[in-house]
């Protein structure tokens, strides 16, 4: 990779704990061959994955952030809230994620009825098989219907099957956006809200807007402003909606290994380069915040 050693970080990393395909300790030995300083594991809803990549990443010298991406309710839709330093330990944030976890359990065996009454041979077994891991989601039914020669690409597979309003969705249960970016600070994490590109509003800077200055009263820290789909356009307005609504910047490339073969860690289809200062910032807001909830403890 075309970067200066130990220059750059990836705050956006999948594992095989959610739809990345690398393990954990894989990703951290990638990232680290890769030449980068930093990672955040953010994993689907599950910190499952995050103690062996911390446990490789001081084996390795690469600097691993424990985090997790939490997927929220959003007009409809859903939108991302990613999680930074926080404490995988925490009970609310376990109760909360096998709270997020039985919704899932709920959904994926409807989608598969769905999928069967459309006459198409696919049993959960087999989408377990593939996931591997602690989260089973769509991309994971993508991959098999993948595999059975059903559609050509996991694209089809959601734009056919999958995506909402398709014949196999199934609306699962999440968190409201507060709820998100409370849980995240109640684990002791720093919340940012991931890829804004994503956004059902981002074709309006007003409504981005509102959505921040909302979500920052109630602890939002950060915006994913370097992401790999961003277009230098993007990646500037949403620097100017942070600096604005007095947000931190942070970036990552949403690597997910070969679920998202044209994403590669740390630079994303080819030109990113986030650089570590974001990490130090975090930190600093971090211990700020500790240090707050330790005095207000006492
Ligand atoms: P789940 O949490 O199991 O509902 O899966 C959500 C994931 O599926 C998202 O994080 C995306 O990676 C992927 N996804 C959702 N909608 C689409 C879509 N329309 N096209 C491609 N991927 C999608
Ligand atoms: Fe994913
Ligand atoms: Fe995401
Ligand atoms: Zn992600």
């Amino acid at each position: 990779m075309d970067i200066v050693r130990d220059q750059f970080i990836d705050l956006h990393v999948h594992t095989t704990a959610s739809d990345g395909t690398l393990k954990p300790a894989e990703a951290v030995a990638y990232a680290h061959n890769k030449g980068l300083k930093a990672i955040a594991i953010t994993d689907h809803d599950t910190v499952q994955g995050v103690a062996e990549a911390v446990q490789a990443g001081g084996e390795l010298g690469l600097e691993v952030i424990p985090g997790v991406e939490i997927s929220v309710d959003h007009s409809g839709g859903e939108l991302h809230i990613l999680g930074y330093f926080v404490d995988i330990h925490s009970l609310v944030l376990r109760e909360s994620l096998d709270k997020l976890r039985e919704y899932r359990d709920l959904r994926n065996p409807q989608m598969i009825d769905k999928l069967r009454s459309l006459g198409l041979q696919v049993t959960m077994e087999e989408v377990e098989a593939i996931a591997g891991g602690d989260i089973v989601g769509r991309p994971h039914f993508a991959a098999l219907l993948v595999e059975k020669g059903i559609v050509p690409n996991k694209q089809q597979a959601f734009d056919r099957f999958l995506a909402q309003g398709r014949p196999a969705y199934v609306k699962k249960e999440k968190l409201t956006p507060p709820e998100g970016v409370e849980l995240v600070v109640a684990a002791g994490g720093i919340p940012v809200l991931a890829h804004p590109k994503y956004l059902r509003e981002n074709s309006s800077p007003d409504t981005l807007r509102s959505l921040l200055s909302e979500l920052k009263s109630i602890g939002l820290k950060g915006l994913e402003v370097y992401y790999s789909t961003h277009s230098p356009e993007e990646e500037n307005l949403y620097r100017m909606l942070a600096k604005e609504a007095g947000l931190l910047i942070t970036g990552g490339t949403d690597f997910h290994g070969a679920n998202k073969p044209e994403i590669e860690i740390g630079i994303g289809q080819g030109n990113l380069r986030i650089p570590y200062i974001l990490v130090e910032r975090l930190k600093n807001i971090h211990r700020g915040c500790s240090y707050a909830a330790a005095n207000s403890k006492a």
